[in-house]
């Protein structure tokens, strides 16, 4: 039988945390809030309401490509994607078309086509309201700003595109631009997949529309390649369309054939004037960016020399690399090893007991100290002991086994609780078989 070989690219959306919409002043932050209580002409699309774009968004974006290592062009502009659906009031999307804010970055060994800037639509359910099925349309998430992430079809199995999505995840709240959150919907996802026998880029692609948690990722992406499959084997050709997964029964199902960019009539936005950059105001944002997920987790490698899992781990996200190495630069004066730290951190989740990292210090300082007054101090204790207790001693040598319960009592008081109970019992009767 023939082997086919998966080709996908994505195409993920992330809202951007900003505090106003990307074309209008309402508010963006939208969930759970009661339907279209955060909306002005700009963002019901009303005619004559004149859009202004948001600097705070076109900066999120330009950190998001700068991270991927894309290239910033000095001159970007804002165009008019057309489409009719209710949940788009203008009959169009402003997003970005031949001129997008940045291009071709790459992380590993995916090729990050571009990244540009759009609004989100509003937001649609579908229920019943007084016996009838109606679509009820919110029209607060309207005009929210969003990244477009596009990249190039280089995935090959679904294991690289988890390991891809949730370094995006980290990579987003690290610039801190945005929750990612896929339950939520402040991050989504679509996927572009065909099947090759040779490898190359066939000449179809379906995409994959409502993927919208990490649960079903994998299960609806693996369900479309095994469809494909199945229809190549048979030598069926497959139809270029827009598809949805049903999480109910498992499978993809047809929703519309796939657009392409003629359809949709792209023009300049005429209301928004062209965005253009300076290398100097690029420069600058470079400075401010933070250290990013994958140089961190090489540092912490190779500075504090932690295996690179443990690496992973509290690079996880920006706080917890930060709590960490502020404990290390305090436990360093009182011996304490990095190692050790990022061990009781892992394995004993300790840091989770201490908001700061100040308390988890002095906690592993308690407990190593603990171990060292045992190590030292017990014998010392359980001879003192033993030479005061002379009748729990020689009840001990008539059989009264059980006054060992007592003497170790005895000898815990003597190191005020420090000692480790089951060494200073072992540690009595030793004495006392002598
Ligand atoms: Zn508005
Ligand atoms: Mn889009």
């Amino acid at each position: 039988m023939k082997k086919f070989i998966p080709i996908i690219g994505l195409e993920v959306h992330i809202e951007l945390n900003t505090k106003t919409k990307m074309f209008c002043p309402c508010p963006t932050d939208h969930f759970a809030k009661k339907p279209n209580t955060q909306v002005c002409p700009v963002c019901l699309g009303l005619p004559g309401a004149l859009p202004y774009a948001n600097r705070q968004a076109i900066l999120f974006a330009l950190k998001m490509g700068l991270a991927f290592g894309c290239g910033v062009s000095g001159f970007s502009k804002f165009d008019r994607k057309h489409y009719f659906y209710p949940d788009l009031p203008k009959g169009y999307q402003i997003s970005q078309y031949d001129l997008p804010l940045t291009t071709e970055g790459r992380w590993k060994k995916i090729g990050i086509r571009r990244i540009h800037l759009e609004e989100d639509t509003a937001k649609m359910t579908h229920q019943e309201v007084n016996g009838n099925d109606v679509s009820l349309v919110d029209f607060n998430r309207s005009g929210v700003p969003l990244v477009e992430l596009v990249t190039e079809p280089d995935f090959r199995d679904v294991e690289s595109i988890v390991e891809f999505l949730k370094e995006v995840q980290t990579i987003v709240r690290y610039l801190g631009i945005s929750s990612a959150d896929m339950e939520k919907g402040s991050m989504r996802l679509e996927a572009n997949i065909s099947m090759s026998e040779t490898g190359e880029l066939p000449d179809y692609k379906v995409e994959l529309k409502n993927i919208n948690s990490f649960r079903f990722l994998t299960k609806a992406i693996n369900s479309e390649i095994d469809r494909q499959k199945k229809l190549l084997e048979k030598r069926e050709k497959i139809e270029q369309e827009t598809r949805g997964f049903n999480e109910k029964t498992g499978k993809t199902i047809p929703q519309r054939s796939k657009e392409e960019a003629k359809d949709y009539r792209y023009f300049p936005e005429p209301d928004i004037p062209p965005l253009v950059f300076t290398s100097d105001e690029i420069e600058k944002i470079k400075e401010e960016m933070p250290e990013l997920p994958e140089e961190k987790r090489l540092r912490f490698t190779q500075k504090y020399g932690i295996k690179p899992e443990y690496a992973a781990i509290l690079s996880e996200s920006f706080e917890t690399g930060d709590y960490f190495e502020k404990a290390v630069k305090l436990g360093q004066k009182s011996g304490l090893s990095a190692t050790t730290i990022a061990d009781l951190m892992i394995n004993r989740n300790l840091h989770r007991s201490f908001p700061e990292p100040a308390g988890l210090v002095k906690k592993i300082i308690e407990i190593s100290s603990r171990v060292f007054s045992s190590q030292n101090e017990v014998s010392k204790a359980i001879e003192k002991v033993l030479l005061r207790e002379a009748k729990a001693v020689s009840d001990f040598h008539k059989g009264k086994g059980q006054v060992v319960g007592y003497l170790t009592g005895m000898v815990q008081r003597e190191l005020k609780g420090a000692g480790d109970i089951r060494i200073i019992m072992k540690d009595i009767l030793k004495k006392l078989e002598k």
